[in-house]
């Protein structure tokens, strides 16, 4: 007891830390007071349960201090380098962006923009137009609107139908993560949900006996993403869907998720559904997500006839999901690398990575390789791995990818952690005791930074 009246009288003041040399570059004011108070507390608190028998000194404690500090002026939204080798990662915050996007968004930001004016006119106008003709122009729809999210632009969809009964497949009631349960979101439209077939086969006929006339609001087509049903599956197409709507004078709605603009399938990418051909298929309604596949900002899409999106601008719940200015610059500047496909795949880095062949991947992994035995000491190999797109395109298909395994003689989990808490976080995966980097996902302007913090281990 004695001890620990002596230790906490000895406790530096406040004011004997606050013009340490160590502090006073990293923070000064209410800042470092509350930095230096809080390290004095935990201090005191230690030396009353007995953890602390000795004082630890001013350079040691202005040492806490300097964790803390550096800690508190990090931001907590912060970049990342991703190497899981999944294109689009929800948690990872889905695509980055092209440096056009970029540029769009820094003028915009920095200045006042004709957000809502008409430059000719010198009048009122509508944020839609920055991106509609653009939209109908890569679809063929006849217009387009856009949202905050895709969320939005389906709940928006479905309200605009006013309270009807949708008709929808069984097998595409589905949840797609984070929340987004196709249900729950009709639910809350106002909508009544009508099933329709079973969880594997539904028929064009389930849908025309489903059909009421002055009750059936729509018929609904989800994309159901990141679940596969294979074998025994039937579902009718779009087009057979769009003629049964159309004979009711009732609208085809598709939520096609990770739409994609430009079809991919010279560069080795298949069976990913493009916009233009459920336009073309008849669909009156499709929405679709801008930072998907896309590769734009976070928005929702919507793109169809004229009449169904003159009704959803219209509607209430648009002005509460409406997009921001920052992410429309983006949308637009996106959208516009789209007029040349081969453009959109070299510029837009989702397209980039998706589509980057086998044998440049190789070539980056090696480079990676060389980069980090310059550090010594370590076992590092190119391994073959698999790239997923994420993001509910393409669930199962793996894309063929150059991995970088790293052994630096401490655990994979320990080596994970230490990649993970660096200055900027590396994020990779551990397999058979290795921790793995894809390159797919990886700048290699950020190989530095990889190698850097390898050499702290
Ligand atoms: C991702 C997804 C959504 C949700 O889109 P957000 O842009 O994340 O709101 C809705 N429907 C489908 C089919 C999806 O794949």
């Amino acid at each position: 007891m004695h001890n620990i009246n002596n230790l906490l009288r000895q406790i530096p003041k406040v004011d004997e830390l606050l013009f340490h040399t160590t502090l006073a570059l990293l923070a000064s004011g209410t800042v470092l007071t509350q930095g230096i108070r809080e390290v004095l507390d935990d201090l005191r608190r230690d030396i009353k349960e007995g953890r602390v028998d000795t004082l630890p000194c001013c350079d040691a404690l202005a040492e806490k201090v300097a964790v803390r500090l550096r800690e508190f002026n990090r931001p907590n939204l912060q970049r990342m380098i991703n190497g899981t080798g999944i294109i689009l990662h929800t948690n990872l915050g889905r695509a980055p962006l092209a440096t056009e996007a970029l540029n769009a968004i820094e003028d915009v930001a920095r200045d006042y923009s004709n957000l809502e004016y008409c430059i000719k006119n010198g009048e009122r106008s509508s944020r839609h137009v920055h991106i509609e003709k653009l939209i109908t122009h890569l679809t063929g729809a006849e217009a387009a609107m856009v949202v905050n999210n895709n969320a939005a632009a389906v709940l928006l969809a479905l309200s605009a139908v006013e309270q009807k009964d949708i008709i929808v497949s069984r097998g595409e009631l589905v949840e797609i993560g984070g929340s987004f349960r196709v249900p729950d979101v009709l639910a809350q439209s106002g909508c009544r949900l009508v099933e329709v077939g079973t969880t594997n086969k539904t028929h064009t006929y389930d849908y025309e006996r489903a059909i009421e006339p002055d009750l059936t609001g729509a018929l609904l087509r989800v994309h159901t993403s990141n679940f596969i049903m294979s074998g025994f599956v039937a579902k009718p197409g779009l087009s057979e869907l769009a003629y049964i709507a159309a004979n009711h004078s009732i609208p085809l709605i598709e939520d096609l998720g990770s739409g994609c603009l430009v079809n991919l399938a010279r560069y080795g990418i298949h069976g990913q559904p493009v916009v233009a051909d459920s336009i073309k298929a008849g669909v009156d309604i499709v929405t679709f997500s801008g930072d998907k596949l896309l590769g734009g900002p976070q928005a929702g899409i919507v793109a169809g006839r004229a009449k169904w999106i003159a009704k959803m601008k219209a509607h209430p719940l648009a002005r509460a999901m409406r997009i921001d200015k920052l992410c429309l610059a983006a949308l637009e500047a996106t959208l516009r690398l789209y007029h040349e496909p081969e453009t959109a795949v070299e510029k837009i880095p989702t397209l980039r990575m998706l589509c980057e062949s086998p044998g440049m991947l190789l070539e980056k992994a090696q480079m990676l390789k060389e980069q980090l035995a310059t550090s010594g000491g370590h076992k590092i190999i190119v391994v073959a791995g698999a790239s997923l797109a994420g993001g509910g395109a393409m669930p199962e298909e793996g894309l063929a990818t150059a991995t970088v395994a790293i052994n630096a003689g401490i655990s994979a989990r320990a080596l994970e952690l230490h990649f993970r808490m660096g200055a900027v976080p590396i994020i990779g995966r551990i397999s058979r005791d290795m921790f793995m980097l894809d390159v797919r996902t990886i700048d290699v302007e950020d190989f530095r930074h990889i190698a850097s913090r390898l050499q702290e281990v």
